[in-house]
């Protein structure tokens, strides 16, 4: 039984070793307001007195969902969205007034965002007139949160004496035609963004999240991408660290919303840091890692309403802390796929064709898990791909469902995955013992289970309803004596 880690492809991509610059990310929630803009601009500011800095914003909070849901209810040919436009336009020219006080300053803003607005009005008048919403169309309506959001922040930054430049991160940020989340050219990126940011006066700001193909056509990262576009920035540099500013500690022991008492976590090894988020601790994007941990350059988590707070290092070679595991992260609405049969039974192949028809459906599967009887495969993807995964098996599987040799494709929703990680989980016997009989105690049903052959995370399905509780549970058996102690 293993969980699937290997979505993680190396860049192989080497740059610069300048060492001298450092990448100030701010996500969304650091941005949220006029007040919160404020407060990171300060911490941006007292940065570049002693350092050489650029930065990378995400769109305001909330903003990105908002423009999802534009471009849906255009796609629905529903009117909603006229209003939803103007509000996201209101809240950006509200939040501009709020920082710019000159009237010719917050003048040209204004503009901008006026120009802005208009041109997305037309996108969704197209996406409603044609009434179908692309994945293309999607990314370009996306793009437009973090266009918006960091030409306020440069026009505030200038104002206020720290000299700025709002760069729109397709011009150097280079991707394939992969819509929603595309693969990036760290070869060419690289040296489009030394080029680009070589011509900055000032601070560069930089859109996160967001690219272009060679084309030009606009691409985005991935949700909550942004953090990725500062390591991809970061290791173009040859940044000497990434800091993540955010609206927590650091990276914590749980998720804080489902775990009350979870604590911050000092130091974090890149695996750990890449399994916690893969496994949905959204702190931190899991691509991030990548360029920053080839290019040795460590990575910070920051708090924007804390900046006094140490933080969390998250690095290559970081001190061994003394709790029996690291963290706990959970995955929310998954769903556990079911084939089974005793046809499969010593029949080669079954398990390789069930994989290979997921994987032309493009079925992101998160864990998987096979009893050694052999007697069935279990599966969990997300379950907005339940449906499509469980066509694509019926599909390949037809002939063997046919002669009742497969019983049937079978799929459980409402799930959830918990995982388990740490590096001190290596070769320390009991773990799973003390881990199953801690839920089994509090009577969490556990409905599959999976361990990394690292050793470094055990995961497993619960039901949805019994979230709260498992990750509690989990996080009394192996964090709250050893917090004390
Ligand atoms: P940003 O807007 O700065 O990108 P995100 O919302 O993407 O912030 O990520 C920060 C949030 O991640 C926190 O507010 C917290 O609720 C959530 N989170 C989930 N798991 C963890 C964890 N293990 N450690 C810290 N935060 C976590
Ligand atoms: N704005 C994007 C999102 O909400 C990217 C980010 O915030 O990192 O997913
Ligand atoms: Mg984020």
């Amino acid at each position: 039984m293993f969980a699937v880690i290997d979505n993680f492809v190396k860049t192989g991509y080497k740059a610069g070793t300048e060492r001298t610059m450092k990448i100030m990310k701010f996500g969304g929630s650091s941005v949220g307001d006029a007040a919160r803009i404020r407060g990171a601009c300060e911490i941006v500011n007292e940065a570049r007195a002693t350092e050489k800095i650029a930065t990378v914003f995400s769109a305001m909070k909330g903003i990105t969902n908002s423009l999802i849901a534009t471009a849906r209810e255009a796609e629905q040919g529903d009117q909603g969205y006229l209003e939803r436009l103007a509000e996201i336009d209101r809240r950006h020219k509200e939040t501009a007034r709020l920082l710019l006080d000159s009237p010719g300053e917050a003048g040209a803003t204004l503009q901008s965002l006026d120009d802005l607005t208009g041109e997305l009005r037309g996108i969704l008048h197209g996406i409603e007139l044609v009434r179908e919403c692309t994945l293309r169309s999607m990314d370009l309506v996306m793009s437009f949160g973090e266009r918006l959001s960091n030409i306020i922040i440069a026009a505030y930054l200038s104002a206020n004496g720290t000299p700025a430049e709002f760069v729109d991160a397709r011009e150097c940020i280079i991707t394939d035609h992969h819509h929603g989340s595309a693969v990036v050219n760290f070869e060419v990126s690289g040296t489009k963004i030394r080029k680009r940011l070589k011509a900055v006066k000032g601070i560069p700001v930089i859109t996160g999240f967001i690219a272009s193909t060679p084309e030009g056509v606009t691409t985005t990262l991935g949700r909550n991408g942004s953090d990725f576009t500062a390591s991809i920035i970061g290791a173009a540099l040859g940044a000497k660290s990434i800091e993540i500013w955010t609206d927590v500690d650091g990276v914590l022991s749980a998720d804080p919303r489902y775990v009350s008492n979870a604590f911050v976590i000092n130091q974090v090894s890149v695996e750990e840091a890449m399994e916690l988020s893969y496994f949905g601790a959204e702190v931190i994007h899991p691509y991030t890692m990548i360029p920053a941990v080839e290019n040795n350059i460590p990575i910070w988590i920051k708090n924007t309403m804390n900046p006094q707070a140490p933080g969390t290092l998250i690095a290559r070679n970081v001190e061994r802390h003394r709790h029996p595991i690291t963290g706990i992260a959970s995955i929310e609405n998954c769903s556990l796929i079911n084939v089974e049969g005793g046809g499969m039974l010593g029949v080669p192949g079954i398990a390789s064709r069930v994989f290979q028809a997921l994987a032309r459906a493009e079925i992101n599967i998160i864990m998987i898990s096979q009893a050694s009887s052999e007697h069935s495969i279990c599966l969990v993807c997300r379950s907005a791909e339940a449906g499509p995964a469980a066509e694509a098996l019926e599909a390949e599987l037809a002939w063997e469902l046919d002669k009742k040799k497969i019983n049937r494709v079978e799929i459980l929703n409402d799930l959830e995955i918990i995982a388990v990680i740490g590096e001190n989980m290596r070769g320390t016997p009991g773990m799973s013992g003390k881990l199953f009989s801690s839920l089994g105690q509090a009577q969490v049903n556990v409905l599959a289970i999976a361990q990394g052959s690292s050793e470094r995370n055990i995961s497993f399905v619960v039901r949805g309803s019994d979230r709260q509780k498992a990750l509690t549970v989990v996080h009394n058996a192996f964090l709250e004596q050893e917090k004390e102690a």
